[in-house]
């Protein structure tokens, strides 16, 4: 029993920190750190300290089998610790696991910055205080705007628009992302 128990956790490890994972480095005006789930880039300008107080993960590994790991105690290194468990709580809320699940994560510092992005990705003003966009395999969020809420609305969408072969219904996506949303804390 002890043996399996450490075989499990060996293996979780390397499932959870592949080759080349990389924290804190810059890349063209974005600190970048790479998790299982999800590569983060974050705005130079962003306040680090306060996004990572912003994502307010309380509760969210209630009820799971498997939590990633802190690799250092960096900011942007716990930001993307609560990503990854985010993504393991929702897929656990929703009951769906797509397999190889990687998306981008880019973090601005203010919404207005998101508007403009938003107009020029859809050609149309949006008003959203984040969003993902499947053909980008991005989420876009601000640290102005962010909670933990927000996170798991567009990783919920990000993970329902790998698991169907045929995208749902927008309302249908919602109304999911919305339940993930709801039900993060229990
Ligand atoms: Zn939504």
């Amino acid at each position: 029993m002890q043996k399996n128990k450490c075989c499990i956790v060996v293996l979780f490890v390397l499932v959870f920190f592949p080759a080349g994972i990389a924290y804190g480095q810059v890349l063209d005006g974005w600190i970048t750190a790479k998790g299982h789930f999800c590569t983060l880039y974050i705005g130079e300008d962003v306040d680090i300290k306060q996004l990572n107080r912003r994502i307010d993960t309380y509760r969210v590994d209630f009820g799971l089998s498997e939590r990633p790991l802190r690799l250092t105690s960096a900011p942007e290194s716990e930001i993307l610790y609560k990503f990854d468990l985010v993504f393991l709580k929702v897929q656990e809320l929703l009951d769906m696991r797509p397999g190889d699940i990687h998306v981008d994560v880019r973090i601005y510092r203010r919404k207005k910055e998101l508007d403009k992005l938003y107009v020029e990705i859809f050609s149309e003003r949006g008003d959203l205080v984040a969003f993902y966009v499947f053909k980008l395999n991005t989420i876009f969020a601000c640290e102005e705007k962010i909670s933990v809420a927000v996170v798991a609305h567009e990783v919920a969408h990000c993970i329902i628009d790998h698991h169907f072969t045929v995208a749902p219904p927008k309302k249908i996506a919602e109304m999911i992302a919305h339940y993930a949303e709801r039900h993060l804390r229990g």
